[in-house]
Order: structure tokens, then C-alpha cells, then sequence
């Protein structure tokens, strides 16, 4: 039977309720498949890391996530972390950084049952994770930002070729299963080399992948088509800080930012995380909404097939995603989406229709 590493960062806030719902979700997949094994590798991050090792992403957690075959990410709360931490990147930021995961990608696509407010849309956001406006200060000394006088502040932005074909690639790429059309996002009639750049290097990459269909748009623009017509679109690639935003607004068009996976991927490693915090204000209550992990653990496990060319991992994935969908469109839901089942019930809902 084909077994599988996958470590399991359970993290701070609802992090253990929503994450040890998509461990149990997995597991009960990969039983009723039995044509694979998922062992899973419990790690210390957040807090957790904090009172083992004074570190919210310890060194140990690192090393022993290079021996995985990928990793579940439950959100982290630091912002409540002891000051001399606080300074430090924060635990994701710190993987993406660590494992190059330069794709962040994030799906928005309308479900059953739940409401959206631009019709239907199904579209994917390849989002540049390593630099733009958020790019690595330790990285490119002195050129993140910096104090000329104590009032006047300088932030730049890190735009390379290397990084926007990585992405471009990543985006084309995805085109090609889907509907075939990249959509380019910048900025580049004010910031004109940066975004210039991020255009003409990702319009050079789409020559290379003639069946996709390309156009591009400005970011402000973007948001103003994403409102009116979200159904057109199909893989938007864009750098950092615009997809960190625009995946905000796609999120909240399609139902909710509480619901909106992602992944974080290098050309070898991936990261399943939802797009929403830690919620400390209904943490330990069990009645947190764990779809947003679930989902991205479900993007986690497509990555996998297509990594180990393992089409039974992406069977796995199907059946998740439909017991999910299928539990909602019933009416199984959680708080946050007007329902009344806790964490736990929502969890054995997706299970009990999950297919044999
Ligand atoms: P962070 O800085 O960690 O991103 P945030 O300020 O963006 O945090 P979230 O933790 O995402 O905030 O929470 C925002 C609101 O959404 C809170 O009221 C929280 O309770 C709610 N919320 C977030 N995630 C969920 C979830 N999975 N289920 C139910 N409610 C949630
Ligand atoms: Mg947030």
C-alpha cells in the first residue's frame, strides 16, 4: 500500500479543533480507499512551539518536516506571542521562506448551499510568495524598507525574472487543466519596471504555452471585474501583495473568507493552510468551521497525486471534497454559516458521506 508522510502543525486559536478535524477526515478517506496509508507526523508550531522550545517555528519542526511528504498548517496567533518573538517571522511566513514555497495558491469557487454574491465562479489565484512588496528584508539587505529621516519611510519592492517564471510556469501550467486562460495582474502604467516586469516576463512565459489564452489587468481594475463578472476568469497569476488582496475579495465574492483554502508549493514541497486565522474569540468552543482546512488539504492531496503520479490520492481528494459539499448542500453547517452542528458534528457529517 502506497504510504504517506504528512506532518501535522496543529497551531494556535481553533487551530487544534479545525486541523485534528482534517486529520480525522483523511484518515477515514484513506480507510475507506484502502489503497493508501497516510501516517501523520505531529509537530510543534504557535504556541505549542513556544513552551517546548521558546520558538514558535522550532528548528526541530523544520528538519523533521523535510522527512514528509508535505504538511497541514492550522493557523498561528501571533500576534499574542511574547515580544523578542513577535520580531521574529512569523511561523508560516518562516516555511514559505525556509522550503521556497513560492506558489500560494488559492482557489475561489462558488459551492451548493452556500450564498454567493457574483453568481457562479470557479477561478484560481497563483499568487508570487516570495517577494514584491513582502519580499525577505534578510534577503535583499536594505532594500525592504527603511527610515530615511525618522518621517519619511522608503518600502520597496523585489521584482526578479527567476521568481516570475517560477510562477508564470506555475500558472500556465495550471491553464492547461483547467479552462485555459491566464489572466496577468499589475500595475505597470505607474509602477512601471517592477510590474513591467512582473507583465512582460509573465507574457514571454505564456508564448511558451500557446493553447492558454492570456489578457491582463490592472489591480484596481481586476477588482472591479471581479465584482461584476468573477465568472470569466479562470487562473489569475500575480505578485505578492496584490494576490495576498485580491485572494481576500475572491474569498468573501464566493461565500465566505472562512471557507477559502490554499496551498503553498515549491517544485518539490507543499503546504496546506487556510486563508483564515487563528479566531481566538471561539477557540476551544468546537464550534469552528473547518472547511477552509479540509479543502486545502484537499488541494494538498491533488499536489500529492499529481507529485507521485498516485491517481488513487487524488481519488481520495474527490471523495472529500464531494462529502464535503454534500453535507453543506444537506444543510450540515456550522455557526458561521447559520447552522447549528459543532466542529464535531460537522466532521462526522462530511465522514458519514464520504463514499465507500
Ligand atoms: P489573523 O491575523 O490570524 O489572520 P484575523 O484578524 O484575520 O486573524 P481571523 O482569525 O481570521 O482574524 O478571524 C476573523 C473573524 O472570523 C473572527 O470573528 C473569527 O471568529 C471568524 N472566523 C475565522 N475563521 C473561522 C472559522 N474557521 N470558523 C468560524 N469562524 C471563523
Ligand atoms: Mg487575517
Amino acid at each position: 500500500m502506497a504510504t504517506y508522510k504528512i506532518g501535522v502543525l496543529y497551531g494556535d486559536g481553533i487551530g487544534p479543533e479545525i486541523t485534528k478535524a482534517t486529520v480525522d477526515v483523511l484518515t477515514a478517506a484513506s480507510k475507506l480507499a484502502g489503497t493508501t496509508k497516510f501516517e501523520f507526523v505531529e509537530l510543534p508550531m504557535g504556541w505549542d512551539g513556544i513552551e517546548k522550545y521558546n520558538d514558535p517555528m522550532p528548528q526541530s519542526t523544520k528538519d523533521a518536516l523535510k522527512e514528509t511528504h508535505g504538511w497541514i498548517m492550522g493557523p498561528h496567533d501571533s500576534a499574542s506571542y511574547p515580544k523578542e518573538l513577535k520580531e521574529k517571522r512569523n511561523p508560516s511566513g518562516e516555511l514559505r521562506t525556509y522550503f521556497d514555497l513560492y506558489a500560494n495558491v488559492r482557489p475561489a469557487k462558488t459551492m451548493e448551499g452556500i450564498r454567493s454574491v457574483v453568481g457562479d465562479a470557479d477561478l484560481v489565484i497563483y499568487r508570487e510568495n516570495t517577494e514584491g512588496y513582502y519580499c525577505d528584508r534578510n534577503m535583499y539587505v536594505g532594500v525592504g524598507e527603511w527610515k530615511v529621516t525618522p518621517d519619511i519611510v522608503i518600502s520597496a519592492g523585489v521584482f526578479t525574472r527567476k521568481a516570475i517564471e517560477r510562477i508564470a510556469h506555475a500558472a500556465f501550467k495550471a491553464a492547461l487543466q483547467r479552462r485555459k486562460k491566464v489572466t496577468i495582474v499589475h500595475k505597470a502604467n505607474v509602477i512601471q519596471l517592477g510590474s513591467g516586469l512582473f507583465l512582460d516576463v509573465c507574457r514571454e512565459v505564456g508564448q511558451q504555452y500557446p493553447d492558454v489564452e492570456v489578457d491582463d489587468y490592472h489591480i484596481d481594475a481586476m477588482a472591479a471585474h471581479l465584482v461584476r463578472r468573477a465568472n470569466d476568469f479562470d487562473v489569475i497569476v500575480t505578485e505578492n501583495m496584490f494576490g495576498d488582496i485580491l485572494s481576500d475579495l475572491t474569498g468573501e465574492l464566493v461565500g465566505s473568507l472562512g471557507l477559502a483554502p490554499s496551498i503553498n508549493s515549491s517544485d518539490n514541497q507543499a503546504m496546506a493552510q487556510a486563508a483564515h486565522g487563528s479566531a481566538p474569540d471561539i477557540a476551544g468552543k468546537n464550534i469552528a468551521n473547518p472547511t477552509g482546512i479540509i479543502l486545502s488539504a484537499v488541494m494538498f492531496l491533488e499536489w500529492l497525486a499529481s507529485q507521485h503520479n498516485d491517481p488513487k490520492v487524488s481519488e481520495i481528494a474527490r471523495n472529500i471534497e464531494n462529502g464535503l459539499f454534500l453535507a453543506i448542500s444537506e444543510g450540515v453547517k456550522t455557526k458561521d454559516l447559520g447552522g447549528t452542528a459543532s466542529t464535531t458534528e460537522f466532521t462526522e457529517g462530511i465522514i458519514e458521506r464520504l463514499k465507500r
